[in-house]
């Protein structure tokens, strides 16, 4: 029972909350705020889960549009808690200025948000059932257009959803990835926003990662299909032989929340030596101890194998259970991110309920 909540609107869900998947559900409130005449406006909370927006808005042909992930947490004590969405709102702004979109101001994120995750205080899941509530801004180019130019009008919209772990199973998944034939982004296009314009041309490559038998693509670096980039929506990671703990970098590549958190995680608590730097992958697989795909859904999902050249290259255990250091990762990351272990970089936010 939820101490101090005894108002019906503010009673949980009856929902199994240890069997959610990572699936759309509606609830019963989203925030939205619109661009028009060259200002936001202050933004409001609305039941409607539908947006009629005219047939030729520059988000549905050119895709004009960005948005963010992020997930609010419950505590032991009952405070709700976000992970660093000040990063999150900033990432949006550099979406929004790559495209042509006016920012969304750090206080109208936040507020929006906040206000999103606070109206559906009952679908939030409780502490210590495992499940999140996922958070999903977006900013979409709305009103009358045709020709290939940038919209007039914009919509900021937050809604959320309580969802389980993104790769279904007892413990920790370990998943599989199978390198791509197909390219994600290139080296100076838009890889590193978040984008819808960056994942339609992914569905391909996932589907056929499926057939092979992983769970995601990976993707190499498009100019010479050398480097790893990262997987269909997370970073990687990677713990290589004699402790050096390293990611990817590249231009193309989303900057993850989640695995700079990692990152630092690696360096203080684990002390081992982080490196960001490119990744030969045909090169260095043999040097691979461990591999993680990381981000806001998966969080810390260990790899077991990777399909490169025409085989599997297995790591940890054979892929069948997470190794130590991704073990440990995920501990302190969702320890942090649920309230449960001292928050001494300040990365949790709380959700003012009232
Ligand atoms: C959202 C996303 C990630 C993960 O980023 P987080 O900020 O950790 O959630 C990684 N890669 C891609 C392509 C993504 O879309």
């Amino acid at each position: 029972m939820e101490q101090n909540k005894s108002t019906q609107a503010n009673t949980k869900k009856d929902l199994n909350w240890a069997e959610l998947g990572f699936q759309y559900r509606p609830t019963d409130y989203r925030f939205r705020a619109s661009f028009v005449n060259g200002q936001w406006t202050e933004g409001e909370l609305i039941t409607s889960e539908m947006i009629s927006v005219h047939e030729g808005a520059p988000a549905l042909h050119y895709a004009q549009q960005c948005f963010e992930g992020l997930k609010a947490q419950t505590a032991p004590d009952g405070r709700v808690l976000l992970f660093r969405p000040t990063l999150n709102a900033e990432r949006m702004r550099q979406a929004a200025t790559r495209l042509l979109i006016p920012e969304v101001p750090e206080e109208l994120f936040i507020r929006g948000v906040e206000a999103a995750v606070r109206a559906n205080y009952p679908w939030i899941p409780p502490h210590g059932s495992g499940a999140a509530l996922y958070i999903r801004p977006m900013l979409i180019g709305v009103g009358e257009n045709l020709g290939l130019k940038p919209a007039k009008e914009f919509e900021f919209r937050v809604f959320v959803s309580p969802v389980g772990p993104y790769y279904q199973s007892a413990g920790l998944a370990v998943i599989s990835l199978a390198v791509s034939d197909l390219d994600r982004a290139a080296p100076s296009g838009t890889g590193n926003y978040k984008i819808g314009a960056n994942y339609a041309g992914g569905l391909l490559a996932t589907r056929l990662a499926q057939q092979l038998g992983a769970n995601e693509a990976l993707f190499l670096d498009a100019a010479q299909r050398r480097y790893i980039d990262e997987a269909g929506s997370a970073n990687i990671v990677v713990a290589m032989r004699g402790g050096r703990f390293v990611t990817p970098s590249s231009s193309a590549v989303l900057p993850s929340v989640t695995r700079r958190s990692i990152m630092t995680l690696a360096e203080n608590e684990l002390g081992l030596t982080i490196e960001q730097r490119p990744i030969d992958l045909r090169k260095e697989i043999d040097e691979f101890e461990e591999v993680a795909a990381c981000g806001t859904a998966a969080v810390v999902s260990p790899v077991g194998r990777i399909w490169l050249d025409s085989k599997w290259h297995s790591f940890y255990g054979g892929g069948e259970q997470a190794g130590p250091v991704m073990q440990k990762l995920y501990e302190l990351l969702v320890g942090i991110q649920r309230g449960e272990l001292a928050d001494t970089y300040g990365w949790t936010h709380e959700v003012p309920l009232d």
